[in-house]
């Protein structure tokens, strides 16, 4: 059997599973312990934990809620926007080739967290491991997790650091 260097592996085994949603539990935390990169008035970015790939990030609302239909015509744009830019900060700081750009809506579609929708970015490298397969191979992870953290921080210098209180209405 193959040793493999997979520390946040190690977390997973040697944590208890954090109870509560993981994106709702980032905004009330310390941003970096629980990589959030930061936010905007309605959408959060974070690091994925337990990553495809180094700098797998996550782009969701702020607001705990699967109902993507659902969602007000502001909210979603922010979100779409928020994407958008996460896309271009990650391209800035890591300059992968390509990336894959999914949502997995309902556990039988693969979500881990089904009733806080968001989106995946994974960035890709040519010839790097295949998207679903690499969660133990020693190729996918370079960098530990905080270090990719604080090397993607600069480029996301357009999020708040911190999760600000919702805007109270006009
Ligand atoms: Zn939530």
């Amino acid at each position: 059997m193959q040793v493999v260097w997979a520390p946040w592996r190690m977390e997973y085994v040697g944590q208890k599973v954090e109870r509560g949603c993981i994106f709702c539990g980032a905004l009330a935390g310390d941003p970096r312990e629980r990589l959030l990169l930061g936010t905007t008035e309605k959408t959060l970015v974070m690091l994925n934990r337990y990553p495809y790939q180094n700098g797998h990030l996550m782009v969701a609302p702020r607001r705990h809620t699967a109902d993507l239909p659902g969602l007000p015509p502001d909210e979603h744009a922010d979100l779409a926007d928020t994407l958008r830019r996460a896309l271009a900060s990650l391209a800035e700081a890591f300059g992968p080739e390509g990336f894959n750009v999914g949502m997995n809506l309902g556990a039988c579609a693969g979500a881990g967290v089904v009733d806080h929708l968001h989106w995946h970015i994974v960035p890709r490298w040519s010839g790097d491991t295949n998207f679903m397969p690499v969660v133990a191979d020693v190729r996918v992870m370079p960098q530990h997790l905080v270090a990719t953290y604080e090397r993607l921080r600069p480029a996301f210098a357009w999020l708040e650091p911190h999760a600000r209180a919702p805007r109270a209405p006009a």
